[in-house]
């Protein structure tokens, strides 16, 4: 009996969303094409996540962003090596902020790192540093590879470029804060960089940096694969 009435309470529920009686905002509903300008919610992981077998919504996602603000060119599939076949990417060359050098990412890592700049990493740089961030220097996405090198370990999400090392950011104000100097610090720049690092976890499935292990020391790993490693 109490089966029973559950499941037609489910199904009364299925049939009001389906119906709009009941409106889910469209960042918490999984179904719903993501949008840049939504407040980034558990559920953009899964959004991210599915889009990698969805390049034309991907791509479609990012191509709403104005073309000031992002430079990013479609790359179509191929294999830099014979054993790491890159599907779904882009060329990413600026956003809100420049790079010390473009790169290639699955269109998914472009979108997630393009959510995480517009409304975690700008305004904490606003907030904490008074001043936005003009730069980001990175040491690379795509390295065809297993995790830490090692020969019987799982391939590296940067073998299939779906993860960007993160070493520093410099300032519209000439300031300049690098991980492997700053992580530690007491002051504004290791506040901002934790804040970095905490709001990229709500974009990316998974951020590692100084305080996961001596390997990232001075970078943040920001990742897709997985939904909550965040150290
Ligand atoms: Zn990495």
């Amino acid at each position: 009996m109490r089966t029973t009435i559950f499941f037609l309470a489910l199904i009364a529920l299925g049939v009001a969303l389906q119906k709009g009686i009941i409106e889910i905002p469209r960042q918490w509903a999984p179904w719903a094409p993501l949008h840049i300008d939504d407040p980034i919610t558990p559920v953009t992981k899964l959004k991210l996540q599915r889009l990698n077998g969805d390049r034309q919504a991907c791509l479609a996602a990012l191509d709403t962003v104005p073309e000031a603000e992002l430079n990013v060119t479609p790359v179509a599939d191929y294999s830099p090596t014979e054993s790491c076949p890159l599907t779904n990417i882009v060329r990413m060359s600026s956003s809100s902020v420049r790079f010390n050098r473009s790169f290639v990412a699955t269109c998914p890592l472009a979108l997630a790192w393009v959510m995480f700049e517009r409304h975690e990493l700008q305004p904490a740089a606003a907030r904490i540093m008074g001043s936005r961030v003009a730069q980001v220097d990175h040491v690379g996405s795509f390295a065809c590879r297993n995790i830490y090198h090692r020969q019987n370990a799982r391939r590296s999400e940067h073998a299939t470029a779906e993860a960007l090392d993160v070493t520093g950011f410099r300032f519209e104000n000439g300031q300049r804060i690098t991980l492997i100097n700053d992580w530690n610090d007491e002051g504004e720049a290791g506040e901002f960089l934790r804040a970095a690092r905490d709001g990229a976890c709500k974009s990316f499935g998974n951020v590692i940096g100084p305080d996961y292990n001596a390997a990232h020391a001075d970078h943040f790993h920001l990742g897709m694969r997985s939904f909550g490693l965040c150290r």
